[in-house]
């Protein structure tokens, strides 16, 4: 996850590849709780890891159904044991809920329904949620739930049903405030309905159908048939009981999907392929596809993938009512910038109301790029820029709201070649944490697009930790050169090699096929063995200096030291990054300190990891080392004519970081006309 104040993107232009999407939060926790009220075992691909889902399965082990494994990794399956149907006798439990409604409420229904004793209780939050609904509803039958707290609202105690004034009518519940309410019920009553038929009646108009939906295609997976009589009336048939489907694959989440759909509509390439989710979807969002379709992408799918490539190009403009895909149609925004026309999306009111009022949204961010936007009570109309130089390079604020955030990573496909920057990237985390890396690593545009920032300097500089600094600041990669001429070196005198030019041949051949890996940990990896102590001793800083000044040696490096040039940008630091490895770098800092405030450094960095040093001798050693690297024939030591020199002899890291990200923010175009 990109937890930066903000993620620049630069202009991308190709995609393709396959990504695989988080599961869907409602589709996990329904499984989960049907599950476990089935008799058998259920084994459960794909769950979706997130605090609700965690929720959901430590209350579920709590009640007594076996889960294993009870956290949930990546790509290993879930095996769910169900209470087939029923609660050992005084069973009782004190529930932590979270902020999880989608555990909440479900688990209020069944729980009551079976009876025992259970206090249900959640964080602040979840306490000003209501419940009161599904409350009343579940009284009408003689459950008995009390609140602990205020009135229509958990905490929550339920104790033993009286089902002995079974009312004849059907069981009314209000449809109009959430459908989670409605949900409940219907995954609550199928363990009622052994020998009379159910019928809740909705009051009110339902809202969220598509959600219903979703509960009743994942009833009848495990066995249960409702009757859906125009979303108004729903009866669970007498004999209805659960069984486990045995296995069942939760679907990735159709509307995370509608930003990979929309790559494939736009960008260059071989077309993206979507795993987890296809076109027999059983969640609303999934009819974006038909709306992407009518724009001009060419979509195919199977029951559990879809593959999607450019079509129709540029985009055909549409004029659309969006109310069946309220969250998706907000993709269809930002493919609006790449019509051929005017593009409105109506009845999109319910915008107004989610995480941030999102017409306003919309409508002022897209104008940002450039874009003629009008906006209206429900509806957003958009006209895109007229040519190339009608783009602008815009810092797109987010509002916190995860699918502003998400859409607008897609301007970065605009033909004027200007990189986009998403303010607040973190705030995807609130469906998909790791939606940048996902996007990234399908996208690619040519290499002289991607920055890099260069980071020179003699040893001891600093020029290290200030890159990982800026790196970090920036969410971009880092290479720190010197690490491979250490390694270059370490693995050079242990395979007995002269570190000279005798031995230039075979060192540069050894240097060619190094088994290097960087970890996120920024530890360094040669073939299974972990080196980052080794490189960092004085010896492998002499031996590194000694194989660098061989000419065959740094050729050797120079394809290894390009590739790390990868999206969204490059931190690179050593002596010759500005000059000779990336020598069109949009900014290059050549960083000195004089060889005293050097040594002094050194000398504390030493002395704080335990190991003994003498600040003279290392003086001695720095001054060296500089003449050798300044001396040698083969990119010596010295500033890059552009770049921007800064001692930093008197200046503290977080100083010397903060300028240079200073001077990387004048060079952006955000924010300028
Ligand atoms: O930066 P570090 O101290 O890890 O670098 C070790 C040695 O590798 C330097 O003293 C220098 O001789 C060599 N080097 C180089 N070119 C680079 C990076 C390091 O010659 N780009």
């Amino acid at each position: 996850m990109y937890s930066t104040t903000f993620l620049d993107l630069p202009a991308l232009t190709q995609a393709q590849g396959t990504v695989s999407l988080p599961g869907s939060k409602s589709i996990s926790n329904r499984v989960l709780l049907l599950a476990a009220l089935s008799q058998g075992t259920t084994v459960v691909h794909d769950l979706l890891d997130s605090d609700d889902t965690r929720v959901m399965l430590k209350a579920l082990q709590q009640l007594g159904c076996t889960v294993a494994p009870t956290t949930i990794a990546p790509g290993q399956p879930v095996h769910i044991t169900g209470l087939a149907g029923a609660l050992p006798a005084h069973a009782s439990a004190e529930l932590f809920m979270g902020n999880a409604g989608t555990a909440m409420r479900p688990l209020t229904a069944a729980l009551s329904v079976l009876g025992g004793d259970f206090r249900l209780s959640g964080v602040p939050r979840m306490h000003e949620r209501p419940i009161g609904d599904l409350v009343d509803a579940l009284r009408q039958l003689g459950c008995r739930i009390a609140y602990l707290g205020n009135e229509g609202f958990p905490p929550l105690h339920i104790t033993q049903p009286d089902f002995s004034q079974w009312p004849d009518s059907p069981i009314q519940v209000r449809g109009d405030v959430s459908s989670q309410f409605l949900t409940s019920l219907l995954m609550a009553l199928p363990l009622l309905a052994s020998s009379r038929d159910i019928t809740i009646e909705v009051v009110g108009e339902l809202i969220s159908k598509p959600y219903i939906h979703i509960t009743l295609e994942l009833l009848a997976r495990f066995g249960i048939a409702v009757r859906n009589e125009n979303w108004q009336r729903f009866t669970i048939p007498a004999g209805s009981r659960y069984r486990s489907p045995g296995e069942i694959h939760v679907e990735a989440d159709a509307s995370s999907a509608s930003y990979f759909i929309a790559l494939g509509a736009i960008a260059h390439g071989e077309g993206i392929t979507i795993q987890g989710v296809g076109l027999d979807s059983i969640q609303g969002d999934i009819r974006f596809v038909e709306a992407a379709r009518a724009m001009g992408a060419s979509v195919e799918g199977g029951p559990n993938w879809l593959r999607i490539r450019r079509g129709a190009w540029p985009l055909q403009a549409i004029d659309l009512d969006c109310n069946h895909i309220p969250d998706a149609a907000m993709t269809l925004a930002v493919m609006a910038l790449y019509a051929n026309g005017t593009t409105t999306l109506r009845n999109i009111a319910s915008w107004r109301v989610k995480e941030t009022d999102r017409i306003a949204a919309m409508t002022l961010e897209l104008r940002k790029l450039g874009a003629l936007v009008e906006e209206g009570a429900d509806f957003i109309r958009i006209t895109p820029p007229a040519t190339a130089a009608d783009w602008r390079a815009a810092s797109i604020h987010t509002y916190d709201d995860h699918r502003v955030a998400m859409c607008f990573s897609l301007a970065a496909f605009n033909a004027a070649g200007l990189p986009v920057r998403i303010e607040d990237p973190k705030c995807v985390a609130k469906t998909f944490p790791d939606y940048f890396e996902a996007l990234l690593s399908v996208c690619s545009t040519p290499r002289e697009r991607i920055p890099v920032i260069c980071i020179d300097g003699p040893t001891a500089s600093g020029k290290g930790t200030i890159a990982a600094e800026v790196a970090q600041a920036l969410g971009y990669h880092l290479l720190d050169s010197g690490a491979l001429y250490r390694l270059t070196g370490l693995a050079a005198s242990r395979a007995g090699m002269a570190l000279e030019a005798s031995d230039a041949p075979q060192i540069a051949a050894l240097a060619r096929t190094l088994p290097v890996r960087f970890d996120a940990e920024q530890r360094i990896w040669l073939g299974d063995e972990d080196v980052t102590l080794a490189l960092r001793s004085e010896e492998a800083g002499m031996n590194a200096s000694r194989v660098s000044a061989l000419p065959a040696v740094r050729e050797a490096l120079v394809d290894l030291q390009l590739s790390f040039q990868q999206l969204p940008g490059l931190v690179a630091d050593g002596r010759d990054m500005g000059t000779v490895i990336f020598p069109n770098a949009p900014l290059k800092v050549y960083l000195s300190a004089s060889a005293a405030c050097r040594a002094d450094r050194r000398h504390k960095q030493l002395i704080s990891k335990g190991i003994a040093a003498n600040i003279d001798a290392l003086r001695a050693d720095l001054e060296a080392r500089d003449a050798r690297d300044m001396n040698r024939s083969v990119a010596p030591l010295k500033p890059a004519e552009d770049s921007v020199l800064l001692d930093s002899s008197a200046l503290s890291i977080e100083e010397v970081a903060a300028q240079v990200l200073s001077w990387w923010q004048e060079r952006q175009p955000f924010g300028r006309d």
